[in-house]
């Protein structure tokens, strides 16, 4: 136990997790860029870096979180968090070693190296933070990495931040879950895990915490979401086992005050209590002095817990992963049902960072042009906003619910008129849903269907095909902007596609394509793209959320029921097809994949909302048949992503998402044919969701893993379609035509060769011309040379 002869500093009532470090118009992403670019240098981009830093620490205290207790975070990034503590730890690949000074420290432009590469010098791998679309780079541990206390820069920016008047609260990833989340370096000892480097690890971070002390942070943040998630590598035991010896030399064996701050442990993302362990209990047995818990994902505890009358429970209530405005009302509720739980004191917080949310409402219009319903507006809480409810909350939790009666009532208000709202709740759209059955998710049987589709199809062994997109060149870049800012009329805009869509055509029937494509020139991206042309969306022009690094997303906000009101890709199928005696294949994103890469309504089961984007697309893939598309692919490339980090909760996830892309599929004739695409090549967990697709053909990224996921298929039974990618757009290599037959041939070793499709990994759109049409060339070549020894 701490000892009483320091007193412990007292948890601010109100504070967040996190918040956006690009900048309200995303100045960091431009400063950062043009230091890239070499237009500026590393001082005036640690200027820009720092003028940011404190207009935000000093925007937080505007909106009501205090500027002397560490209720503000620190949590600016240049790039990544994940990076920023491999760079505290002097973890650099070895690779990477000489952009490393004397004392392992990399400068901004070797931190930049090391996120991005240099010539042959791959970068770290870039992977999903948790369930969020953010993605962070995974670090590479082996036994001789050179941990070691190599990067101040958390303690320079919490000086830098008090000198403007703001004590923050240094937000650093914790011990545990930087390892958990870190890879074996390539030449680390076989069965190594970075885990085992923990000891070495927690000394390095008991030295910032002697830093951060000294320069006067009276509390400091560990970020632990590790804690949340059960599927992954490390079995839960040795995760708790690590939290326990990690905080044990951080928070017991380190005095309060003088020896470190004070220590908040938050684990956002989910709730701590699962089936093979109570992270919550594990945690509150630990010397830390606040702990805060996700209570949107998670549920409110049992309780009482033991250990956590030393400690403040920070309550993450308000969203931070999501964009609805809260009933604040109901959320004091909440924090009143903590007190069962027994904690020193209970106060507000966030349930993750807020940097999964953009800035700020008010930085977009909201007065109905570009679909941006004014409703919307009152509705909807960004990162701001929930700063302010945050701060909300924190009064009525002190003061009592009167003192903040006329906030309380505005947020009811708001709610209230959200949830009956016209087009929020469409009666059309419900009564369809409610009536729908069994049958209408499942297609009659394979065999029938393969044997119509064959006659109708009348394909060559191994079918050749891509997967949608063509390069968007700069010139239909620039056709969409114009047309977006109203300089090219849509008849222009339209012809100008339509122009595009005609080379492509001609190019894939040059190239000697079996089924074509018309190369996705319209679409901006291919949620997006669908949310401007259904009903129940919205989509912003400023709010941006990093995706990784200097790049951003707007997710489009999914608040109403969807419905379609015209078909949106049909004109453009047609058009293609009346360009062609070959066959073509309409384009479409799934269900599951639009919600993924949507800020999605949470007042209904994601499952419900899922089925209303099925039954649009279903009416969509109607249309296209009825004018002749004989072949529609529908992507879920998100499909693995949304997978719930429980393991059980998984089960219902694969259920609702199978449904509603057999919902938006299952209403097509047996001849039609149906594709998916999923953009990855380990199916893991989502192996069986793949087959309860029941799409006919499946096209995977297969390159990179040398068709691995081939004989996987085949052992677990799959037997339909199957498109395994033999090169890797990722990459501008083209590969030679003897490489791909080498693929090839590796696939038809494994499986029938009667159901292998021949396509790239993924869709081209990332792609320049000079790369693609070599690349497809040789696929082509491949796939003859293959032909000719299999008949
Ligand atoms: N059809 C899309 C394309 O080709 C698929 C992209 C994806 O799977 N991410 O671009
Ligand atoms: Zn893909």
């Amino acid at each position: 136990m701490t000892t009483s002869s320091v007193t412990t500093p007292v948890f601010p009532t109100g504070s967040v997790l996190g918040y956006p470090r690009i900048g309200r118009r995303r100045e960091l992403k431009k400063a950062v860029e043009a230091f890239w670019a070499g237009t500026t240098t590393a001082d005036e981009l640690e200027a820009t870096a720092a003028d940011l830093r404190i207009s935000t620490v000093q925007r937080l205290v505007e909106l009501g979180l205090d500027a002397s207790d560490g209720a503000v975070p620190g949590s600016f990034s240049y790039y990544d968090q994940v990076l920023d503590a491999a760079a505290l730890l002097g973890a650099v690949p070895s690779r990477f070693a000489s952009l490393t000074d004397a004392d392992g420290r990399l400068d901004l432009a070797g931190y930049f190296t090391v996120a991005r590469g240099a010539g042959d010098d791959a970068p770290l791998e870039m992977t999903k933070w948790f369930d969020t679309n953010y993605h962070y780079l995974v670090p590479e541990i082996s036994g001789s990495t050179p941990f070691r206390f190599a990067d101040d820069r958390v303690v320079r920016q919490f000086v830098e931040a008090k000198e403007a008047g703001v004590v923050t609260r240094p937000t650093v990833v914790g011990p545990v879950t930087f390892l958990a989340l870190s890879k074996a370096a390539d030449d680390a000892a076989p069965g190594f895990h970075p885990l085992s480097r923990l000891g070495d690890v927690v000394a390095v971070y008991a030295e910032l915490l002697r830093a951060l002390a000294a320069a006067g942070a009276p509390w400091v943040q560990l970020d632990e979401p590790i804690l949340v998630s059960d599927s992954i590598d490390v079995p839960v035991a040795d995760l708790h086992e690590a939290i326990e010896a990690t905080y044990q030399a951080l928070a017991s064996e380190l005095a309060v005050g003088t020896d470190r701050p004070a220590i908040l442990v938050a684990a956002p993302f989910g709730g701590l209590q699962g089936e093979d362990g109570d992270g919550l209990a594990l945690l509150a047995g630990t010397d830390v002095e606040a702990i805060a818990i996700d209570l949107v994902k998670g549920s409110v505890p049992a309780g009482p817990v033991a250990g956590l009358e030393t400690k403040t429970l920070v309550a993450g209530v308000i969203d931070g992963h999501n964009v609805w405005r809260a009933d604040l009302d109901a959320k004091l509720t909440v924090l009143e049902q903590l007190g069962a739980l027994g904690a020193g004191a209970v106060t507000v917080g966030t349930s993750t960072s807020l940097l999964h949310v953009p800035h700020d409402v008010d930085e977009d219009v909201w007065d109905g042009t570009d679909g941006r319903d004014p409703r919307l507006k009152a509705w909807l809480a960004f990162a701001d906003q929930k700063v302010a409810e945050v701060a909300t909350l924190a009064a009525g939790l002190t003061d009592g619910r009167d003192a903040v009666r006329a906030q309380l009532d505005e947020a009811s208000a708001a709610v209230a008129s959200r949830a009956t709202a016209a087009g929020v709740v469409v009666p059309a759209v419900r009564e369809r849903a409610a009536a729908l059955t069994d049958a209408d998710f499942a297609r009659g049987d394979y065999a029938e269907r393969a044997a119509a589709q064959a006659a109708e199809l009348d394909l060559p062994l191994l079918p050749t095909t891509t997967i949608g997109s063509f390069p968007q060149t700069p010139e239909i870049r620039r056709a969409r902007a114009l047309n977006a800012k109203g300089q090219l009329s849509d008849a222009d805009y339209t012809a100008a596609m339509q122009d595009e869509i005609r080379r492509v055509v001609a190019l894939q029937e040059e190239i000697g394509l079996d089924v074509l494509v018309h190369g996705e020139p319209e679409r901006n991206d291919m949620v997006q793209y669908f949310a401007e042309n259904l009903d129940g969306f919205a989509v912003t022009a400023n709010g941006w959320v990093q995706s990784y690094g200097s790049r951003g997303v707007r997710p489009p906000i999914l608040w109403g029921d969807v419905q379609r009101p015209a078909p949106i890709t049909v004109g453009w199928s047609t058009f293609t097809a009346s360009l062609t005696a070959k066959p073509v294949k309409g384009m479409l994103t799934g269900p599951v994949t639009i919600l993924a890469w949507s800020f999605v309504r949470d007042d209904q089961p994601l499952g419900d909302t899922a089925n209303q984007v099925g039954l649009a697309l279903r009416d969509e893939i109607a249309d296209l048949e009825a004018a002749g598309i004989g072949i529609v692919q529908v992507d879920e490339p998100a499909l693995r992503e949304l997978l719930p980090l429980r393991r059980a909760d998984q089960g219902a996830y694969l259920d609702w998402s199978v449904r509603s892309f057999r919902l938006a599929t299952s209403g097509v004739r047996a001849a039609t044919q149906i594709h998916t695409h999923l953009c990855y090549s380990e199916f893991g967990e989502v192996i069986g969701a793949i087959d309860g697709l029941d799409a006919d053909v499946t096209s995977v990224e297969a390159a990179r893993s040398r068709m691995e996921i081939v004989p996987e298929l085949a052992e677990a039974g799959y037997h339909r379609g199957i498109g395994p990618g033999v090169y890797d757009i990722h990459s501008p290599r083209v590969p030679s035509a003897e490489e791909v037959t080498e693929l090839l041939e590796l696939a038809v070793k494994s499986i029938d060769a009667k159901v292998v499709w021949v396509n790239p990994d993924c869709g081209l759109k990332t792609r320049r011309y000079e790369e693609t049409v070599p690349s497809l060339e040789h696929l082509i070549a491949a796939t003859k040379a293959v032909r000719a020894t299999l008949v």
